[in-house]
């Protein structure tokens, strides 16, 4: 196979106004984009154009969306960004569950959606280990990872170890949505519904020791519906 010399957007979308709209804009990017309108071509063409990024319509008219994810995920690491309708909260989590990195919902800007790849990138191309990781800064706010420090304002911020359990799987993810069942499970051990009230409680008790102002956090932020996410200034 000849390598690209460009990275590929594939987008996998029905709607061909939404594909219309794009093209151009990653194009301008330095992207080469690829298209799908239906999910068989999709999960062809992520094999044969290798994309550095996948864009996935839910809603396609052959196989349900989050089927062509969970297929692509047995095969691929490939960045994916959901497009969703709005208003579809249960779509987003299901996405992000079945490990989409982020989503969009419709209508989104084209700005809107170049700031998400560029998180999927860098994030794709980050180590995966906290100990090589680069120190977390953003404002007020500074993560070490592999010390296990966290200083807010200049000042050390002692945490308990769910408490940071949750900041550090955000600071992991800068920039991208985390839903409150992959919360539960990477801090807690297991996703029972029982246990959806500690991750709000924790949140709380997280902003309260990092935000300036904890009712108006700017680090962490509410995705509303659906979970959380690291404000990656
Ligand atoms: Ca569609």
């Amino acid at each position: 196979m000849i390598p690209e010399p460009q990275p590929v957007v594939l987008i996998v979308e029905d709607e061909l106004s939404i594909r219309r709209f794009l093209k151009p804009s990653l194009q301008t990017e330095g992207f080469a984009v690829a298209e799908a309108d239906t999910g068989a071509e999709g999960l062809a063409l992520a094999a044969s154009r290798q994309p550095a990024v996948v864009l996935l319509d839910l809603g396609l008219p052959d196989v349900d969306g989050l089927e062509i994810l969970r297929r692509l995920r047995a095969v691929s690491a490939v960045p994916v960004i959901i497009l969703t309708a709005r208003g579809r909260d249960e779509d987003k989590i299901a996405g992000l569950d079945a490990g989409a990195d982020d989503y969009l919902t419709k209508p989104f800007s084209v700005g809107e959606l170049l700031a998400r790849i560029r998180v999927a990138l860098r994030h794709a191309q980050a180590p995966g280990e906290d100990a090589c990781a680069e120190p977390y800064a953003s404002g007020d706010l500074a993560v070490d990872l592999a010390a296990r420090m966290v200083r807010a304002r200049g000042a050390e911020v002692h945490l308990t170890p769910h408490e940071y359990g949750i900041l550090a799987l955000l600071v992991r993810r800068a920039g991208k949505v985390v839903t409150q069942k992959q919360i539960l499970k990477e801090v807690w051990g297991h996703a029972g519904v029982e246990q959806a009230h500690y991750v709000r409680l924790y949140v709380h008790q997280l902003r309260g020791k990092i935000e300036r102002d904890p009712a108006r956090p700017v680090h962490i932020v509410t995705e509303p519906g659906v979970g959380y996410r690291l404000k990656d200034a």
